[in-house]
């Protein structure tokens, strides 16, 4: 049977920025829900290690993750473990659809959903995927123990996911296509270190090659001269970027050309009292913190949103304010 329950505040996406807004939120006295369907933290889950969450020199992902999880829920926040599949805005309130059929309404949301990793698109990639192609070394590198690997990318995600691998691996090629890392200065001295790392520049990986047991090469080309051959391998992580999670964004908000969501200062987009946190959101890094800090930001402001909301609707302002308000 299908209920509808009304909140103050639903946030879509439980990792730093959804849990750090459910803090605040639950401190602001909001009626509040966190949705997520995965474990608490999102993406932090699959850091091996954590060296600029400040306070804390080094720490797991799982750990970090785990700590944001418990300090929300230490403020009573309710947390649901099911999908959404639809967030359609509204003048009084916004509605959400769940897949097990119930619909909820609330004065304001913050989407938090994040995103996904980039795929290369070659042949082999999807394939083999779970049989040697992965995007997570945490999850992943256990299997690779004194084996070859290859990771693809020059960022800051292939490079600390290399530094990670290096110490499992008998060898580790790291496949760019450019001449130079885009990497931060720190990880780039420390991985150039690694005596089992070879940087191979200039070239991209055109196809992932398997035998019987699973990936056994990469098909790399030089970016320069064009020449083809193969490097063998037992596996192939890759690292080249992220696109964001944009399938619940709703008709007529405001993206940029990659789909990131333009907001104001305030986290909010063009729809009054709709929010949008962290790696989804257009912005100049991504970074834990600064989705932690979105996430503040957007539950402040919420707060905000959510008081003038119920003020209109018990008529405890004047006319002029009200019209300013809702639109
Ligand atoms: P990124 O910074 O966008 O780097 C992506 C890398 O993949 C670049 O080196 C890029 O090459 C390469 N690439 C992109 N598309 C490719 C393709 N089709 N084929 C081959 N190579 C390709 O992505 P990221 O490393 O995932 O990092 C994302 C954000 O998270 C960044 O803001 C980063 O600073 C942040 N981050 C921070 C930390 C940390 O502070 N410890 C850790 C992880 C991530 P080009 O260089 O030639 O463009």
């Amino acid at each position: 049977m299908s209920e509808t329950e009304m909140y103050d505040l639903i946030i879509i996406g439980g990792g730093p920025g959804g849990l750090t807004a459910g803090i605040y939120a639950m401190r602001a006295a909001l009626k509040t829900l966190l949705i997520e369907m995965g474990p608490p933290g999102g993406q932090v889950n699959n850091s091996d290690s954590v060296e600029n969450w400040p306070g804390e020199e080094h720490i797991g992902g799982a750990e970090l993750a785990m700590k944001f999880s418990l300090h929300a829920q230490s403020y009573g926040l309710e947390i649901r473990a099911v999908e959404v599949t639809e967030l359609t805005p509204g003048q009084d309130f916004h509605t959400i659809k769940l897949a097990d059929g119930n619909q909820l309404r609330t004065h304001a949301v913050i989407l938090a959903t994040g995103g996904y990793p980039r795929k290369l698109n070659v042949p082999g990639e999807q394939e083999l995927y779970g049989q040697g192609v992965s995007y997570c070394a945490v999850c992943d590198g256990f299997f690779f123990r004194d084996k070859t690997v290859v990771v693809v990318g020059g960022g800051d995600a292939a490079v600390e996911e290399s530094l990670y691998l290096a110490k499992l691996a008998k060898q580790l090629y790291i496949v760019h296509r450019r001449d130079e890392l885009r990497a931060g200065a720190i990880l780039q001295q420390r991985i150039k270190a690694e005596c089992n790392v070879e940087i191979l520049w200039n070239s991209v990986v055109t196809a992932v090659k398997a035998d019987i047991s699973g990936v056994c090469a990469v098909e790399l080309k030089d970016t320069q001269t064009g020449e083809q051959r193969e490097q063998a391998t037992d596996g192939v992580f890759i690292f080249i970027g992220f696109e964001p999670n944009n399938k619940l964004v709703p008709a007529g908000t405001k993206i940029n050309a990659n789909g990131y969501v333009i907001t104001d200062d305030k986290c909010e987009t063009n729809h009054p009292g709709i929010f949008v946190i962290g790696d989804l959101r257009e912005k100049y890094a991504k970074q834990i913190v600064l989705a932690a800090g979105d996430g503040c930001t957007a539950a402040l402001a919420a707060a905000h949103y959510v008081e003038t909301r119920k003020a209109i609707e018990t008529c405890e302002l004047p006319d002029e304010i009200k019209d300013t308000a809702s639109s």
